[in-house]
C-alpha cells in the first residue's frame, strides 16, 4: 500500500489496513479487471478512510475507484461505507455542461424542431395590441371621431367615420399588429449579420463590376431595412433569394457585360452570280480570242 494522504489527519490504522476489503468492494462495483493498483488512503474523519484504486478502463483515464470504509468506536470490525468512481487530478473529463440555448447554432434546426423564444428576448419587443388608448384630443381618438361625425352630419349625410388613418390601420400597414415585433436591437443585429455575409466588405463585392443598387435583379423591400437591403433574384448569383446590402455586388450584375451580337457576314463583292462561257478548243488562226464588247454580259460591263 502506498502511504499517501492528502489530509492533515492520520488515517485510522484499522481502516487504512482494510485494503483487501476495499478492493473487493471496488471489484464488485466495477467490471472484471478494471480495478488497478491501490493509490492512496485518505482520512475522511474519525475512523473513516477512503481507499483509492486506479481505474484501468480506457474510457476513464485518470479516474479512481474510491471505496470508503469505517468502523464503530471501540470496534475492530471495519465495514464498507460506499464505492464510487471519482476523477483524479489528470482525469479525462467531459467539457463543462452548457445549456442547449447557448449551444444552439444557426442551421441546427431541422424539420419538426421547435425553438422556444425567451419571453425576455432582447431581439423582440411588444407589438401594437390595440389596448393603447389615444389621447382625447388625438385625431384618431373616439371622442374626436364622434365630434367629426357630428359636424359632418350637419353638412352632409355622411355618417360613416373612415377607418383609414386610425391607429389600427397604421399599425396594420406598418406590420405592428403582432404580439411581438423586432426591437431596435433585433433590427440592428440582423442588419449587421446580413451585411457581414452579403455586404460591401465581402471579396465578392470587392471584385464586382457594380453594386446591387443598380442591378436589375434586385427586388426592393419595404420598411426601414429597405433603405439598405434588397433581395437578389438572379438564379446564377451566390446571393439568389438572399437579402443583400445595396452596396453588395457580384459578376452577375444585370449591366456588367452586355452579350455581344452574332457577327454578320460581309456582303458579297460580286453583284452577279452568272456563269461565264469559255471555248473548249483554241480559237482559229486570225481569231484573237477576244470577245466583242457587244457579246459581253451587261453585268461584266458594270451595268445594272
Ligand atoms: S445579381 Fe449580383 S449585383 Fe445583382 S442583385 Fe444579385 S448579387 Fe446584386
Amino acid at each position: 500500500m502506498s502511504a499517501a494522504t492528502t489530509r492533515s489527519r492520520t488515517p485510522d490504522r484499522l481502516c487504512a489496513e482494510a485494503v483487501d476489503l476495499a478492493r473487493t468492494a471496488a471489484e464488485e462495483a466495477a467490471a472484471p479487471g478494471v480495478v488497478g493498483e491501490h493509490v492512496s488512503a485518505i482520512a475522511e474523519g474519525d475512523r473513516v478512510v477512503t481507499h483509492l484504486f486506479e481505474c484501468k478502463d480506457p474510457g476513464y483515464r485518470g479516474w479512481r475507484w474510491a471505496v470508503t470504509v469505517t468502523r464503530a468506536s471501540r470496534a475492530k470490525l471495519v465495514t464498507l461505507n460506499e464505492t464510487v468512481l471519482l476523477p483524479g487530478d489528470d482525469a479525462l473529463l467531459a467539457p463543462e455542461w452548457v445549456p442547449w440555448s447557448e449551444r444552439l447554432r444557426p442551421g441546427d434546426m431541422g424539420p419538426g424542431d421547435l425553438l422556444p423564444t425567451d419571453a425576455e428576448d432582447l431581439r423582440l419587443e411588444a407589438g401594437w395590441s390595440g389596448e393603447d388608448v389615444p389621447p382625447p384630443n388625438s385625431v384618431v381618438s373616439t371622442e374626436m371621431a364622434e365630434l367629426v361625425e357630428a359636424e359632418d352630419a350637419d353638412v352632409t349625410d355622411r355618417t360613416v367615420v373612415p377607418v383609414r388613418g386610425s391607429i389600427a390601420a397604421v399599425a396594420e400597414e406598418l406590420g405592428m399588429r403582432r404580439a411581438r415585433v423586432l426591437s431596435r436591437y433585433g433590427l440592428h443585429s440582423a442588419a449587421d449579420r446580413w451585411d457581414e455575409s452579403f455586404g460591401a466588405k465581402t471579396p465578392m463585392a470587392q471584385a464586382a463590376p457594380a453594386s446591387c443598387v443598380s442591378c436589375g435583379f434586385l427586388v426592393a423591400i419595404g420598411g426601414s431595412l429597405g433603405q439598405a437591403f434588397g433581395v437578389c433574384a438572379n438564379e446564377f448569383s451566390p446571393a439568389d433569394g438572399r437579402l443583400v446590402s445595396l452596396s453588395y455586388g457580384c459578376g452577375g450584375h444585370s449591366e456588367a457585360a452586355v452579350m455581344p451580337k452574332p457577327p454578320r457576314p460581309a456582303p458579297p463583292v460580286l453583284d452577279s452570280m452568272a456563269t461565264d462561257e469559255f471555248p473548249l478548243r483554241p480559237a482559229p488562226a486570225g481569231d484573237t480570242g477576244s470577245v466583242p464588247v457587244s457579246d459581253l454580259p451587261a453585268a461584266d460591263l458594270g451595268h445594272s
